[in-house]
């Protein structure tokens, strides 16, 4: 059965998006997905501005929350039935569940044959991968989970990508009650980090970033000190970690501003024995310059995550199902617009304003 669609396609840097019918069939084994909203992430930014490749024509958008368009036998990650009509999410990669990443190093989300959805080349077989569209085709290998009833489409986006990606980050490098962390960047990712080490009883959580207004928002997200490093220098952050430690310094760093100043300072406000995670360079020749002494000297760890384990995808859908009364979510996207106005989305996203503009495809024009 083929069902009308709506597509956008990526084709370079510099050229304007295309909107375009692509009509959709359901495949046996995939399950289409009716794309109800799509949030544009900082790597489908990179992306547009050309800071890393893609294969065009491409369909950009993997933060998205959907319902199921056709029936279909397959199971959510959890082992439910999955109905026509269920507003669901889905890990951002697939996974075979047989290969050295996926049962030997836990890393299903760097699998072999792993497929990333808004990433991919979209022709044929392709063709329905991306978000920011009014469907979308899931493969064989994608973890499926319900969305919580009471919870928004604006909450449940960014999930998918951000919050995940910080989950999975903050898991893997460990968390510990009473500690101090510093965030470099109050992005999407710094304000999910932020609220989620307030929740793991951090006593103090840092921000750091040259945008004003984000730090406002982080405030509102359990940031509990904020610094511009345009108007305090990176020794009086220094110091006024270490007044809040001590003299040890932080106990974790969390590098998700992407600049490539992050690490270094990161590494020099650190405490001995503390630990740098760093999810921020999704983009290539991020070189960085740092005192590798400090690492040696500091015993320090220092942990890059990419993608997530699709198990930090369930942990997201709860955290946020647990703490969205305490958290103003749904806030952190700006402005929505309609596939027809993608373009103006992307401007609009490009301007940094708002932490996330969001894309809700009808077939309307
Ligand atoms: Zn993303
Ligand atoms: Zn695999």
């Amino acid at each position: 059965m083929q069902i009308s669609a709506q597509i956008t396609q990526f084709h370079g840097v510099g050229t304007p998006f295309e909107v375009c019918d692509a009509p959709v069939t359901a495949i046996k084994d995939n399950i289409l997905v009716r794309v109800s909203l799509s949030t544009i992430c900082g790597s489908d930014l990179h992306t547009v501005s050309g800071r890393r490749g893609a294969e065009t024509p491409c369909i950009l958008g993997h933060e998205i929350v959907g319902t199921i368009a056709t029936p279909t036998p397959l199971r959510s990650a959890s082992g439910e039935a999955l109905h026509e009509g269920d507003r669901i999410t889905w890990s951002l990669t697939t996974a075979c569940g047989t290969c050295d990443y996926c049962v030997n190093r836990n890393l299903p989300q760097k699998c072999e044959t792993m497929f990333k959805y808004g990433h991919a080349r979209s022709e044929g077989a392709t063709a329905h991968s991306g978000g920011f569209a009014t469907h979308i085709l899931l493969r064989p290998g994608t973890a499926i989970y319900h969305i919580p009833e009471a919870m928004t489409d604006e909450e449940a986006a960014p999930i998918n990508c951000a919050l995940a990606t910080v989950v999975n980050g903050l898991t893997t490098i460990g968390t510990h009650a009473g500690e101090t962390a510093v965030i470099h960047g109050a992005g999407m990712l710094g304000i999910y980090a932020a609220c989620y080490l307030r929740e793991k009883e951090y006593e103090n959580v840092a921000i750091v970033d040259t945008n004003e207004h984000r730090l406002q928002t982080a405030k509102r997200f359990g940031a509990t000190h904020t610094f511009n490093p345009n108007k305090t220098p990176v020794s009086d952050i220094d110091a006024a970690l270490k007044e809040l430690t001590d003299g040890r310094g932080a106990d974790l760093g969390v590098e998700v501003s992407g600049v490539t100043i992050g690490i270094p300072n990161l590494i020099t406000w650190l405490a001995i024995g503390g630990r740098c995670l760093t999810l921020g360079y999704v983009y290539p020749n991020a070189d960085i310059s740092v005192d590798a002494h400090q690492i040696v000297t500091k015993c320090v760890t220092l942990r890059g995550v990419h993608n997530y384990h699709h198990t930090a995808l369930g942990a997201s859908l709860r955290f946020v199902e647990e703490n969205r009364t305490r958290y103003p979510f749904a806030e952190l996207i700006g402005k929505t617009y309609q596939l027809g106005d993608i373009n103006t989305a992307f401007e609009d996203a490009m301007r940094q304003e708002a932490i996330r503009i969001a894309i809700a495809p009808s077939l309307e024009r």
